[in-house]
């Protein structure tokens, strides 16, 4: 297989090839029950985007096995809600916030494009916060995340008013989620002081199972702020 991807030469070791690790999956996320439901009633979420169900790292080839296990069960819970529930209209009041902060968003600003901060937080997040760290690099991280949410805050230049596949739009809408999540991330990893699945401390290389079996919660509050609670594992507890 080597030889077919990388041709005779670099098989043979007579070239030399880049070998650098990559994404591969999210570790953490949102928190669902057995049954696949959220802490949001009529929110049901399962696989990547869900926490805890690997721990520390995940093994190789058990995202699949997640999806088709926990899939079904999504699906069950989900139609069996909808079938109780009946449509559900929803509320007048969210609808219009919203659109006043999509409009917010993509008003003209004299800023930087969002795809220019969306690279920002890409960078930040391979430099610093890739699975080996220190607490240096964790809060200089942070650091670059408030600057950039300032930056988006006091207005992006969104190219083009088009509400058809206008990237430029696509873009500012996902990107303070992904400033809130990268955040999330960063706090998290500046918590755990210690070295555990797939984060590497360099301060911390070592696992510390007497004060670290735990996990990390994050939840907004009714102000928006959002809060950090360490929560202990069942087998700490
Ligand atoms: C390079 C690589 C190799 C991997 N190899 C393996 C492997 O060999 N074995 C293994 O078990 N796992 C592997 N994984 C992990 C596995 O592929 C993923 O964990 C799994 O595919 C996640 O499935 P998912 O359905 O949870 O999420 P996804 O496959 O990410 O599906 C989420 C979907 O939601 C869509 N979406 C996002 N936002 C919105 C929105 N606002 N509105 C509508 N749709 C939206 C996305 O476009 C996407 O189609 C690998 C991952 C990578 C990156």
């Amino acid at each position: 297989m080597f030889k077919e991807v990388y041709g005779e030469r670099v098989a043979e070791w007579e070239e030399p090839f880049e070998a650098i690790s990559s994404q591969h999956f999210f570790m953490g996320g949102v928190r669902i029950d057995q049954e696949c439901r959220t802490t949001i009633e009529g929110l049901f979420a399962v696989g990547e985007v869900t926490g805890g169900m690997h721990g520390a790292n995940r093994l190789s080839g058990v995202a699949f096995t997640e999806i088709f296990v926990l899939g079904p069960v999504a699906g069950r819970t989900a139609a069996s809600f909808a079938g109780r529930e009946g449509f559900v209209s929803p509320d007048a009041a969210q609808v219009n916030e919203e659109i006043g902060r999509l409009d917010n968003l993509f008003r003209q600003g004299s800023g930087a494009r969002p795809f220019e901060l969306k690279a920002a937080v890409q960078d930040v997040m391979w430099e610093k916060l890739g699975p080996v760290r220190d607490g240096e690099g964790i809060e200089a991280a942070i650091s670059a995340f408030e600057r950039i949410e300032r930056e988006q805050a006091t207005g992006m230049t969104v190219g083009s008013s088009d509400t058809t596949y206008n990237r430029d739009r696509m873009e500012a809408i996902e990107l303070p989620l992904m400033v809130r999540t990268a955040q999330l991330v960063a706090h998290a990893a500046l918590l755990r002081t210690e070295s555990r699945g797939s984060q590497f401390r360099t301060d911390f290389p070592e696992r510390n199972d007497k004060e670290w079996l735990r996990n990390i919660v994050m939840k907004k509050d009714e102000h928006g702020r959002v809060g950090m609670r360490i929560e202990k594992t069942v087998e700490a507890a």
